[in-house]
């Protein structure tokens, strides 16, 4: 750890949120899930000495298994939860031309900055909870039922590539279930640095499955780890439950319009839906003022805050002095994008596990369930407690 004074406030977060995951583990009342976001595979390779953009998915859930979890399950099932909804939103908006252009909601720095900066465009905003915060709600309502147990009982983990994450799972709204739906997040280094300390060596494990039915997912689930995936695959979605088309990809390619800035068209519900990427919260505010001023020329806008996504992330490795930054976070996402190829379901609503939990507990998108689970409200006050 760095020696300056600053670095002493970091130092005590990272060994509690390591402390309050120990003391989960080896409690016996609980019953601990784990979930990790799409980016913590194409990067926690590094922290073993392997090259930027290294996928080790399989190593990873063998890691989380070693470590003690009894369940470990998966952000990305969360995000093709997410797509569920999200794209449902984005149709009903599309029919009642209210709240339009929709902004993602993921990405919690940016959900704080509309909240602070932009408080009147709030309504633009999806009522989506990020992956994460719905997976926590799932694992201890529908996970808890599989278990056999209470909320109360399950100790919810996510490990994230993020710092803000940590910030949105303590907002105080984000206790769907009766408790906190996410008890305790690691970033990808903290983690990392728990498994070195274990002597679990990441790189010589085997490779093993997530734990079903929360941790089976599909390819447009794995590039929300990515600037652009969330969009690529609402997309996906929408234009296969509109038009009947399945599509593997949205065969939209989008074209750089300003420095962070990318924008396509594609057809949904037979119009035209224009698409907007923003990759860094930085190049949002010109768009912003836009919406503000009535003048908006999209209709549909993905922001995240870092640039390139969470590959990027705070919560990621540190890169060495020696690495190109670029290249490393190039490769990063690269392989989100190869390991969607791989997979034989690459659209969320083909999850055979996303259409069981319909079926078997939340009955449809946008439904009672799902309200109360899966979607919130913002406002200034939303994080108060800070
Ligand atoms: Fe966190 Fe950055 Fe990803 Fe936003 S883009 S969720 S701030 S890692």
């Amino acid at each position: 750890l760095p020696e300056d004074d600053n670095s002493l406030l970091f130092a005590a977060h990272y060994r509690i949120d390591q402390r309050n995951v120990s003391e989960m583990l080896a409690d016996s009342t609980k019953t601990s899930m784990v979930q990790c976001a799409p980016a913590v595979r194409s990067s926690i390779a590094e922290e073993f000495g392997l090259a930027p953009g290294t996928l080790t998915p399989g190593q990873l859930a063998a890691a989380l298994r070693r470590l003690g979890f009894d369940f470990v399950y998966d952000t990305i099932f969360a995000a093709d939860v997410t797509i569920m909804e999200e794209s449902s939103e984005l149709l009903q908006r599309l029919e009642s031309g209210e709240n339009l252009p929709m902004f993602t909601s993921c990405c919690p720095g940016w959900v704080r900055y509309m909240e602070t900066a932009w408080p009147d465009l709030l309504s633009h905003l999806s009522s989506c909870k990020s992956p994460q915060q719905m997976a926590g709600a799932l694992f201890k309502t529908y996970g808890a039922e599989i278990a056999g147990k209470s909320p109360e009982q399950i100790a919810s983990v996510a490990v994230m590539p993020c710092t803000a994450k940590k910030y949105e799972a303590g907002r105080p709204e984000m206790q769907a279930s009766g408790t906190p739906d996410v008890d305790a997040v690691l970033t990808v280094t903290e983690l990392a640095d728990m498994l070195k300390k274990k002597g679990i060596r990441l790189e010589n494990l085997p490779e093993e499955d997530f734990d079903v039915p929360l941790g089976l997912y599909s390819g447009a689930g794995v590039i929300f780890g990515a600037s652009g995936g969330v969009m690529e695959a609402a997309l996906r979605t929408a234009i296969a439950v509109t038009t009947g088309n399945e599509v593997s990809e949205s065969g939209v390619n989008f074209s750089k319009a300003a420095e962070g800035v990318f924008r396509a068209s594609v057809d949904v519900a037979g119009r035209t839906v224009r698409a907007v990427i923003v990759s860094g919260l930085a190049h949002a505010a010109k768009l912003l003022e836009d919406v503000r001023a009535g003048k908006a020329d999209f209709d549909f806008m993905e922001v995240m805050c870092c640039t390139g996504g969470c590959v990027a992330g705070g919560g990621q490795p540190k890169l060495l002095p020696h690495v190109d930054v670029v290249d490393a976070i190039s490769r990063r996402r690269q392989s989100l994008h190869n390991l969607d190829k791989q997979l034989s379901v690459r659209v969320s609503h083909k999850n055979p596990s996303v259409t069981a939990l319909y079926e078997n507990y939340l009955e449809k998108q946008l439904g009672h369930r799902s309200h109360n689970l899966l979607h919130t409200s913002y406002g200034d006050d939303a994080g108060s407690h800070e």
